[in-house]
């Protein structure tokens, strides 16, 4: 396994890669990620591994993407670690880079996803998906990989990334990957780590709201207004749990519930819905999802009053 710290050594080794048959034949796969890796990550990895001849894994804690007063300083770092979970899951290259390395000047170039990015982690968070974007379109071109990977736990991130390659017309297929868990149901995030014990028994609340919201969404006559009160009002019930946003959007659009009607869906085509839920539990801020079937709902009635 190769680590390269410089974009120069990078472009030199895909070179490499693209001109040995593995490299060449069956593509190279990427999993772009801020490190402290989990199994969450590791998913991404053996997906990518699975796809590809090759898989060049990229860890950077990109300061484009944390706000002035977010986590970029403290941010968990354990590179030893990460390099040994890489190990296992044959990554071929790790592109660990420092923000000189990438950011040598002040960035007078930015790339910014529009209309999907104005809610969820896009308004809770001004810039950080100009941040995403513009750190993903970095690492495309200086990786050329043949597909990336991203998990659906950041649903957001997947859908404003998979815009910005198709009205760019970049040349790499995006390839969604499920959320995996703990065994009690807490998404993995690299952010756990920052949980008290209190916070972290009391964060299962997320989980099971999402849960209870699946069921909800089976009880004929409910108004999907009411499905997200429902949820935060389930939410709340942890005295820790302080609401960023609860938010019902269309899936894959990201078509806000308020805005909404019957005809723009029908032509827009979403069959899904996508429950969003940011929640800070202390210091620490947590974002889980669950995408939902609109199959067999009465859409007219799941509206009104919304
Ligand atoms: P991060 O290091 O948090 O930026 O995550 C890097 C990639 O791993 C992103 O595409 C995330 O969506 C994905 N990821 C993070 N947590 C999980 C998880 N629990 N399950 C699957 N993928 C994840």
């Amino acid at each position: 396994m190769k680590v390269i710290t410089t974009i120069k050594e990078m472009r030199a080794a895909i070179a490499d890669l693209r001109r040995e048959p593995s490299g060449s034949a069956k593509g190279i796969g990427f999993v772009p990620t801020l490190g402290y890796l989990h199994e969450g990550h590791a998913s991404l990895l053996k997906r990518a591994r699975e796809d590809n001849g090759a898989v060049v894994l990229s860890i950077f804690v990109n300061p484009l993407q944390f706000g002035p007063n977010e986590d970029f300083e403290r941010y968990p770092r354990d590179s030893d670690r990460d390099l040994n979970v890489a190990r296992q899951e044959g990554v071929a290259i790790v592109f660990m880079p420092d923000v000189q390395e990438m950011y040598p000047q002040r960035m007078l170039t930015s790339v910014a996803v529009s209309g999907i990015t104005d809610i969820l982690c896009g308004s809770s968070r001004p810039g950080h998906f100009d941040g995403v974007a513009t750190v993903v379109s970095k690492l495309f071109n200086i990786i050329q990989p043949d597909r990336a990977y991203f998990g659906l736990k950041d649903a957001q991130q997947v859908a404003v990334v998979q815009r910005m390659v198709q009205d760019l017309n970049m040349n790499v297929e995006i390839v969604p990957c499920p959320t995996l868990r703990e065994e009690d149901g807490l998404a993995m995030s690299s952010r756990n780590v920052y949980l008290t014990a209190e916070e972290r028994r009391q964060a299962l609340v997320l989980q099971q709201s999402l849960n209870d919201a699946e069921e909800w969404l089976k009880r004929p006559g409910i108004r999907l207004g009411e499905l997200k009160e429902k949820v935060a009002a389930q939410i709340s019930t942890a005295p820790l749990a302080d609401i960023d946003y609860v938010e019902i959007v269309s899936y894959p659009s990201f078509l806000p519930l308020e805005e909404w009607e019957h005809q723009a869906l029908d032509i827009v085509g979403d069959k899904q819905i996508l429950i969003a839920l940011a929640v800070r539990f202390g210091q620490t801020r947590l974002i889980d999802n669950r995408i939902l079937s609109l199959e067999g709902l009465d859409l007219k009635g799941a509206l009104s009053h919304v």
